[in-house]
């Protein structure tokens, strides 16, 4: 009959009464029951710091947990309060941000700031309603445009013609030589 108690903590059981039944110690333990519950539910994906746990989620929150799922290889996830930050596919691929009203689907770039001085941003793609995104068709229509976004970046990248590596736009001369080779062949040094 009071088999569930024993499953609980120690520190947690109720105190069984003379007459048979029992109550719950009044200390708080029930609510501490309840916390040490949300506490130890497995950690989420799109909450790796195990900052904003809980039992439920929020739609953007919703909406994240669903992408992760199905984004291949999986994203790099940053959390704060207000937005969860995906990157994907790292500097050639695209920067998915959910905030509770919108989601963003970004184009990774590099800024410069002074001659050495660089600094990774992104800038908007597309954006869409979260309610809109968590629907059967906005759902896919968000994978597209991760793609897509990442299919631009992509794009922007040129093959060195001496040492044919792919560099960034942000890089390299406008003879289509990368750093490395510009020094090396072309005996500049930036
Ligand atoms: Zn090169």
């Amino acid at each position: 009959m009071y088999d569930f108690l024993a499953s609980r903590p120690a520190s947690m059981a109720s105190v069984l009464t003379p007459g048979g039944g029992f109550r719950f110690q009044s200390d708080g333990c029930e609510l501490l029951y309840l916390l040490e519950f949300c506490h130890t539910l497995p950690r989420r994906s799109t909450d790796p710091e195990n900052r904003y746990p809980g039992c439920s989620l929020l739609p953007f929150e919703q909406l994240a947990e669903e992408l992760v799922r199905f984004l291949t290889p999986p994203p790099r996830v940053t959390r704060t309060r207000d937005a969860i930050q995906f990157d994907w596919q790292g500097e050639k691929g695209a920067v998915v941000l959910i905030a509770p009203e919108e989601i963003q689907t970004r184009i990774p770039r590099i800024e410069w700031l002074a001659a050495y001085d660089s600094r990774r941003t992104s800038r908007l793609d597309s954006a869409m309603k979260v309610t809109e995104a968590l629907s059967e068709e906005g759902f896919q229509e968000i994978f597209k445009r991760i793609r897509n976004s990442a299919r631009k970046r992509l794009s922007l990248y040129r093959t060195c013609r001496f040492c044919g590596e792919l560099f960034p736009p942000e890089y390299g001369d406008s003879r289509g030589v990368c750093d490395m080779c510009v020094e090396k062949h072309l005996g500049f040094i930036y």
